[in-house]
């Protein structure tokens, strides 16, 4: 069948990070690119997620800096908190980012189609009652919160309604030790709220650096939120005064004004007609694809959260750049295939203080059979000499000793993501130790730790 027998070149389902990304670009490079959508544009990131987060971050970090205040002189009286107002801030700030995605998929000449898309058949989807033809068809669509089957689960919200809430509870509970999880509980302690941390673990945060997880656990602590490890939820119920008891596996309960489950998100992808195709699933429920993003249904393409993977809008970026320049970027002269580099991915979490990461933990590290040297501080940072506030700062470096690589850097502290990116380009570009050595701090920063760390803290595995 001949190409333009087809509506479009490229049919995107999904207007979020991964899906606009993929689609200007395919437009950018000359193909015929609609992209549907049936709730925001920008997707997660810009509207319930990455975005609003951040924004929320920074008011709630607000409080930390009035009470730190005095010790710089500053007699600001008593302060107070209005929920509403940074809530229909943030609110209009989103609304303002959905209008740029508008712009930039209008100007990029990409067709938006407003509506929720079905897909009927390898080449063909429908939105709205209306069926276009396409000749190939991506599917972004990201993932959606999932809240444990529990008794009272209709009590419990997710990050989503978290962003919305009328009012704001002067408790809660959130349940989780992941990513969300630990940076909500911050955002509610911030502001206010009496805040309690409930994580099935032995460790908040599985999968980062052990001593990461100790040092995060332990100033997340300091600042005031509860955290209660190796417990679950049992049950919710909601108390005539519209309050909740929480029933924990421990036999404890809990009375809070707030229930939120952090606990993980999955594919977005019922009723999305992945029946009426060849395509398949993994054993996680991911949609299967090569690492050319292709499904086992050859016309059909997924990326970003939808295949698993890291769940960060950077990667879904990613993704949808090397899709659009591997279908499309030939006639405009470019190199291809560009394959994405999933190695040494760094990333955030903007808890307080904020984790920054990148490479390897010691843990997997030592898995992979490194002797290491490690470079560990904990230091308390100078703008706290002031402040009186308890709040300390953690760097680690792993350096392999046979190659010098550094190979994993960790940071718990202020600002840890802006001050991992610049490292993750340093280790991109293969930096050893010796290169932090003779790289000249800037000082006073807390960063320049960083390459002043001289003696190795220990090496392992012991020889
Ligand atoms: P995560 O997978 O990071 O964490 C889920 C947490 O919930 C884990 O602690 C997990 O425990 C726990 N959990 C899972 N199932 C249950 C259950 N049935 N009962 C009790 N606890 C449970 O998911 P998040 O929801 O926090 O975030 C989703 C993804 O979004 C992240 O993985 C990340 O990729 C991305 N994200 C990135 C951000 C950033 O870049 N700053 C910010 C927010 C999200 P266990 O560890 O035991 O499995």
């Amino acid at each position: 069948m001949n190409v333009t027998q087809y509506d479009y070149d490229l049919f995107v389902i999904g207007a979020g990070s991964g899906g606009v990304r993929a689609s200007r670009m395919a437009s950018q490079y000359g193909a015929r690119v609609a992209v549907a959508e049936d709730i925001y544009l920008g997707g997660t990131c810009v509207n319930v997620g990455c975005v609003p987060k951040k924004l929320f971050v920074y008011g709630s970090h607000v409080s930390e800096e009035l009470e730190g205040a005095a010790g710089y002189g500053w007699n600001l009286g008593a302060a107070s908190f209005d929920w509403p107002t940074l809530r229909d801030n943030k609110t209009r700030e989103v609304q303002r980012l959905n209008g740029v995605y508008r712009n930039i998929l209008s100007s990029a000449g990409v067709e938006l189609i407003e509506g929720r898309a079905h897909i009927d058949g390898p080449n063909s989807v429908t939105v709205a009652g209306k069926t276009y033809s396409a000749e190939r068809i991506l599917v972004a669509t990201g993932g959606w919160p999932v809240i444990p089957e529990i008794p009272g689960k209709e009590h419990i919200i997710s990050s989503n309604e978290a962003f919305y809430l009328e009012r704001f509870p002067e408790s809660v509970l959130v349940l989780g030790g992941g990513y969300i999880a630990v940076e909500f509980a911050g955002i509610f302690n911030g502001l206010g709220a009496s805040t309690e941390l409930v994580y099935r673990g032995p460790q908040i945060l599985r999968g980062f650096d052990d001593e990461v997880r100790e040092v995060t656990a332990r100033e997340v602590a300091q600042k005031g939120v509860r955290i209660t490890l190796n417990t679950n939820i049992e049950a919710v119920a909601k108390n005539p005064d519209g309050r909740f008891t929480v029933t924990l596996t421990s036999g404890e309960q809990r009375v809070v004004d707030c229930v939120m489950a952090a606990t993980g998100r999955a594919p977005k992808i019922a009723g999305l007609g992945l029946e009426n195709t060849a395509v398949t699933l993994t054993d996680k429920g991911t949609i299967a694809v090569n690492e050319d993003y292709q499904t086992t249904e050859p016309s059909i393409y997924a990326l970003g959260d939808v295949i698993g993977g890291m769940e960060l809008t950077p990667v879904a970026l990613a993704e949808g750049m090397a899709l659009a320049k591997n279908l499309y970027g030939k006639s405009a002269g470019l190199q291809t295939p560009v394959r994405v580099d999933y190695a040494n991915i760094p990333t955030a979490v903007f808890c307080q203080p904020n984790i920054g990461t990148v490479g390897l933990t010691e843990a997997q590290a030592l898995e992979k059979g490194y002797r290491l040297r490690v470079y560990c501080s904990d230091f308390k940072p100078m703008k706290h000499s002031l402040t009186g506030l308890g709040e300390r700062t953690f760097m680690k470096l792993l350096v392999d000793d046979a190659s010098d690589k550094v190979i994993g850097c960790h940071m718990v502290g202020p600002d840890a993501g802006e001050i991992l990116q610049g490292i993750a380009v340093a280790m991109k570009a293969g930096a050893t130790k010796a290169d932090f050595d003779g790289t000249i701090g800037i000082h006073p920063t807390a960063a320049e730790e960083f390459v002043t760390m001289r003696e190795p803290t220990r090496r392992v595995p012991a020889a």
